[in-house]
C-alpha cells in the first residue's frame, strides 16, 4: 500500500497563560468528520501522557507503524499531545486557574466541588479555555471515538459504548479494563462526551512516568520506551477499529 503521510500542525487554541494549544491533523487539514481525537496531558503532571503523545507522532509523521499502515485520507486524525500546557509546565493536575479540567465539562451531575483541592471543578461548568476549546473540536469535527491518555493506574477505562473498542486496544497492550476507575467524576470528560453524546471515549490510564507524583494505588512507574512498547500497536488499534 502506498501512504501518502500528510499533515498539518495547528495552534487550535491558547491556554490560560495564553500558551498555544497545539494539535497535529493527519489526512486533511479541515476534515468533514475526524475518525479518532486522541488527546494528552489533559492533568499537567500525568508527564507520560504527553511523552507518550509525542512519541506517537513522531512515528506517525515517519510512517512507522506497528500494525498495517493507516490512510488517513480515509481515516482522518487529530493528535493533541498537551491539552493543558499551563498545567505541564508548572508540574500541576490543575490548569493555571487551578481548575481539574476532568471535572469541567458541562454534565448534569456538574457542580462546584473540591474548592481549594487539585480536583476543583471550577466556578462554572466550561468556564475554563481549555474546556471551551475540546467542546469545540467535538462539536466541529464530530470524531468516531476518542482516546484521552491519562496516568498512573495501568487500565484502560471507557465511556458511552466504548467497551468493544476498549477490549480492542486491550488485546495488545494486556492492560485491564476496567468499566469504572472506582470513584465519582461529575463533570469528567467521559461523562460529557461518552455517556451524553454517545462518542465511544477511552481513558487510557498509562503507569506513571518515573517522574510523576507518587499517588495511592498507582501502578509502579514505568519507563517511556516501556508504555511505548506496550501501546503502540493498541493507540493504532483504536484508529483500525
Ligand atoms: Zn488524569
Amino acid at each position: 500500500m502506498n501512504i501518502t503521510l500528510q499533515y498539518f500542525q495547528k495552534t487550535l487554541g491558547y491556554s490560560v497563560q495564553n500558551r498555544p494549544i497545539d494539535g497535529v491533523f493527519f489526512g486533511m487539514e479541515a476534515p468533514k468528520q475526524l475518525d479518532t481525537l486522541f488527546i494528552g496531558a489533559f492533568h499537567g503532571d500525568e508527564t507520560i501522557s504527553g511523552a507518550l503523545m509525542h512519541r506517537f507522532l513522531a512515528a506517525l509523521k515517519t510512517g512507522q507503524f506497528a500494525l498495517q499502515p493507516i490512510d488517513f485520507h480515509k481515516q482522518p486524525i487529530l493528535v493533541v499531545p498537551v491539552l493543558n500546557p499551563d498545567g505541564f509546565a508548572a508540574n500541576t493536575r490543575v490548569n493555571a486557574n487551578l481548575v481539574d479540567l476532568n471535572r469541567n465539562y458541562p454534565t448534569p451531575d456538574w457542580h462546584e466541588e473540591n474548592i481549594g483541592t487539585q480536583y476543583y471543578s471550577g466556578k462554572t461548568a466550561g468556564s475554563e479555555p481549555e474546556t471551551r476549546l475540546i467542546m469545540e473540536l467535538i462539536e466541529t469535527y464530530q470524531p468516531k471515538k476518542i482516546v484521552s491518555v491519562h496516568s498512573p493506574y495501568k487500565v484502560i477505562n471507557f465511556d458511552g459504548p466504548g467497551r468493544a473498542l476498549a477490549d480492542r486496544m486491550a488485546s495488545h497492550s494486556g492492560y485491564p479494563v476496567v468499566e469504572s476507575i472506582g470513584y465519582p467524576t461529575p463533570g469528567s470528560f467521559g461523562t460529557y462526551a461518552g455517556k451524553l453524546r454517545q462518542i465511544p471515549v477511552i481513558t487510557l490510564e498509562l503507569p506513571p512516568g518515573f517522574d510523576e507524583p507518587p499517588c495511592e494505588d498507582a501502578a509502579p512507574p514505568e519507563s517511556l520506551n516501556q508504555v511505548w512498547k506496550d501501546n503502540q500497536a493498541s493507540l493504532e488499534s483504536a484508529i483500525h477499529f
